[in-house]
């Protein structure tokens, strides 16, 4: 299947060859045809499968095609939970619509507000934003939303669990109930469903990637290890295999920047990001990450979201996430469209019912390698804990202390120095 037989116009084919894109991918296969019928849609895709161009590529032809009223108001808004994905699904706006003449405008917070608004008095044809933000230009009157053609989604269940519900509901009140929407999940919980039934006529359902079926050219092992020597591991596994750019994730943002200033005691090039940094410093240290000035990037799930890197080949996940289903929002950042990747976890004593949540949703036991000289002082028999814990629920357990922790390690972290 080819991009012209999906029936995009010739600016966009020029665009998507200009990517170097050769064939569609399968959620664009599905998705470009019915939004270009001018369909609802409500998609399951992870970041990775092309979901992006799946929408935006039908989205501006959409835009063409349609009769404008004049007015240089917003004809189409894609709303995103976060800042980074805001900004990188512009980007991917701007890319895919080079060769049309919309003019495309970001709104996030963490940057002026002022600046913002000039843009959009200026007169705009397609906004990308974070809901909060969007609000305020809203009550503030610098964003009429009564001409918006298109809305779409993206990853939908991330807004709601980042609590933007409410924020979403007030958003839908200022637009056309005559309008078409396209909604993006990668899970499909009652809530999304709610949503969806109330948000969308007679979509057309595409699911691409069933949530338990993680990318499959990802390669995931789990490496079991006493919690007080998952810093020294990572370094080593970092350094042994002269990986040179990894990233990896904490459960929490102190975690994240205790993480990132041990790693770079070790000599490692380490940059965090999560919440609590400005959006100047979460933008800086993706750049450094992305141009290879910064090694490893600590990140938290929340503030990883839409990190859009080619190609990037190593995930660490230094604790596992509360949630399964994050796993495989974590994961899905290596082994894209096309390449492979490497998913590592360090999993410790406690974390060990967690990896049954997971390895339940995957349905499949993940590999385990345990890492010599790192030995754990627990078993890591899944299927002992299958029948101990509680389905899904995390079951406190005391870490043991390891014997061997004053013990220099057999291979120390040193390869990873300098
Ligand atoms: P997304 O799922 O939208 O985050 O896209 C994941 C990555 O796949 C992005 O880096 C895109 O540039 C890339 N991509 C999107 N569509 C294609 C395609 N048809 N062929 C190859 N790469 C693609």
């Amino acid at each position: 299947m080819t991009f012209e037989q999906l029936g995009l116009e010739a600016g966009l084919l020029r665009a998507v060859s200009d990517q170097g894109y050769t064939e569609p991918t399968p959620i664009q296969q599905k998705a470009i045809p019915a939004i270009l019928q001018g369909q609802d849609i409500l998609a399951s895709a992870q970041t990775g499968t092309g979901k992006t161009a799946g929408f935006t590529l039908p989205l501006l032809q959409r835009l063409a095609e349609n009769k404008t009223s004049g007015k240089r108001i917003p004809r189409a808004l894609v709303l995103t939970p976060t800042r980074e994905l805001a900004a990188q699904v512009g980007e991917s706006v701007i890319t895919y619509g080079k060769h049309m003449p919309f003019k495309i405008a970001m709104v996030y917070g963490g940057v002026s507000f002022g600046g913002q608004a000039r843009q959009l008095r200026q007169g705009i044809d397609i906004l990308i934003a974070t809901p909060g933000r969007l609000l305020d230009h809203v009550s503030q009157g610098t964003v009429d939303l009564s001409a918006v053609e298109i809305l779409v989604l993206d990853e939908c269940d991330r807004m709601l669990d980042m609590g933007f519900i409410h924020d979403i509901r007030k958003i839908m009140g200022r637009l056309p109930d005559e309008r078409q929407t396209l909604m993006f999940s990668a899970t499909f919980s009652k809530p999304i469903q709610q949503l969806a039934h109330t948000l969308l006529k007679s979509p057309v359902q595409i699911d691409v990637a069933p949530r338990n079926i993680t990318a499959d050219r990802v390669e995931q092992v789990v490496h079991p290890v006493d919690r007080h020597r998952k810093r020294e591991l990572l370094s080593h596994i970092i350094g042994f295999h002269n990986w040179q750019q990894v990233l990896v994730f904490t459960r929490t943002k102190h975690g994240a920047n205790r993480l990132a200033e041990q790693l770079a005691k070790d000599g490692l090039k380490t940059a965090a990001i999560h919440g609590n940094k400005t959006q100047a410093a979460r933008a800086r240290a993706l750049k450094d990450f992305k141009q290879g000035r910064v090694r490893v990037l600590v990140a938290t799930d929340v503030a990883s979201r839409g990190i859009d890197i080619d190609q990037l080949p190593y995930v660490v996940n230094f604790e596992l996430p509360n949630v399964p289903e994050d796993y495989v929002h974590r994961i899905g950042r290596t082994g894209r469209a096309g390449n492979e990747g490497r998913a590592i976890s360090l999993i410790s004593d406690d974390e060990m019912p967690l990896l049954v949540s997971i390895e339940r949703m995957l349905k499949q036991p993940l590999t385990q390698d345990v890492v010599a000289g790192y030995e754990p002082s627990f078993s890591s028999d899944t299927s002992a804990v299958k029948s101990a814990a509680a389905p899904g629920k995390p079951r406190r357990q005391r870490p043991r202390r390891s014997g061997g922790s004053t013990s220099a390690p057999r291979r120390s972290g040193a390869s990873a120095r300098g």
